[in-house]
């Protein structure tokens, strides 16, 4: 433990340092406020032991810049002083001050004092870690909140508030936010034909092409549950997320992952329904709405023979007496 003492008058300094040595800590010493700010900068003392009348910078001021250098640590200070009016214990507790010693002070009183910070800092200390490691629990648990445990994709949790807050952004600018909702093509037959576990493989491969083929830094792919997935692109007219949901759409099939059961390919193939709208400024339910659309959309494809992309049509109402468009 490294103690630094900031003391003027030699003798009492040599006293105490003596006793500090005594009681096997490290002592430093400064003789001026200004030297002690020093010291205490490039030492990181454990604890300071600070008299209050020095000539130029007082214990006062040396004890308000300490503080002021500490942003996250906080050192204990112990003011040493021959003063004794309980004013000047108030300003050097409102100081920084966590103690205070008067003068002359006994080797006794001080060693009890230095133990008594002694424990505070470790309690101190093992408070921070603790603390620490709980911010870390904290984050990671946030993260694994957000991603589907299967694929490493994002989960529905963060699709619902993605979608929020993408729908609010493009509502405040006016601006297209279109919507894939991207379903695998008789996947209950591919998990017949190869078992569930290549079907989770196959899950997770298609996840990643998927997430491979936006391209802007807020469009966000999620697993929207099971065998299906949704694709939220802000600031994309209809237009643009047809052409994504196509390649989308080409990109699984260009895996050629066998699927030898499926009556429509021979190898694995999605179906994606897409819907766009400019978002209206009167209410959110319009996401419901957006997401059936793109849904209808979805099933059309189904029903169209599937590996296709269908476009959501027509006006649709979102909230309150206004409509808006859905579609091309
Ligand atoms: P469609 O083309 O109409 O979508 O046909 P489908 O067979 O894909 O649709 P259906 O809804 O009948 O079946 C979906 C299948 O997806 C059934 C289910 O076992 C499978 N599935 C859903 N989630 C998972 C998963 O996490 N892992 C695996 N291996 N299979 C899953
Ligand atoms: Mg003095
Ligand atoms: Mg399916
Ligand atoms: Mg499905």
């Amino acid at each position: 433990m490294k103690v630094l003492l900031i003391e003027d008058t030699v003798t009492s300094a040599t006293v105490v340092c003596n006793w500090l040595t005594n009681m096997k800590l490290t002592a430093l010493h400064a003789d001026t406020g200004e030297a002690g700010l020093e010291m205490f900068k490039h030492e990181r003392p454990d604890l300071v032991l600070l008299d209050i009348i020095m000539p130029g910078m007082d214990g006062f001021e040396v004890a308000k810049r300490i503080r002021k250098l500490e942003k996250n640590h906080w050192t204990p200070i112990i003011f040493l002083t021959a003063r004794t009016d309980e004013q000047d214990l108030q300003r050097a507790i409102d100081a920084g001050g966590d103690d205070y010693l008067i003068k002359p002070v006994s080797e006794i009183v001080l060693k009890a004092k230095i133990s008594a910070m002694r424990r505070m800092a470790e309690m101190r200390d093992s408070l921070r870690t603790l603390t620490n490691k709980l911010e870390k629990t904290n984050h990671e648990l946030q993260r694994l909140s957000a991603i589907d445990s299967l694929t490493g994709i994002a989960n529905r949790r963060r699709f619902d508030g993605a979608m929020l807050r993408e729908w609010r952004r493009c509502s405040r600018s006016a601006k297209p936010l279109s919507l894939l909702m991207l379903d695998v093509d008789l996947f209950k037959l591919f998990n017949d034909h190869y078992g569930h576990q290549m079907g989770d493989e196959c899950l997770k491969i298609v996840a990643h092409t998927l997430e491979e083929s936006t391209q802007r830094p807020n469009d966000m792919v999620a697993r929207y549950g099971g065998e299906e997935f949704a694709t939220i692109l802000p600031e994309t007219n209809a237009e643009g997320a047809l052409a994504v949901g196509e390649a989308m759409r080409a990109g699984i099939e260009g895996l050629r992952i066998d699927h030898a059961w499926s009556p429509i390919s021979q190898v694995v193939t999605i179906s994606v329904g897409a819907a766009c709208v400019i978002p209206p400024s009167n209410g959110e339910t319009g996401i419901y709405a957006l997401i059936k659309a793109a849904d209808d959309a979805l099933y059309r494809a189904k029903e169209a023979g599937r590996n296709r992309v269908e476009m959501a049509k027509g006006i649709i109402r979102v909230a309150g007496p206004s409509a808006a468009k859905i579609g091309a």
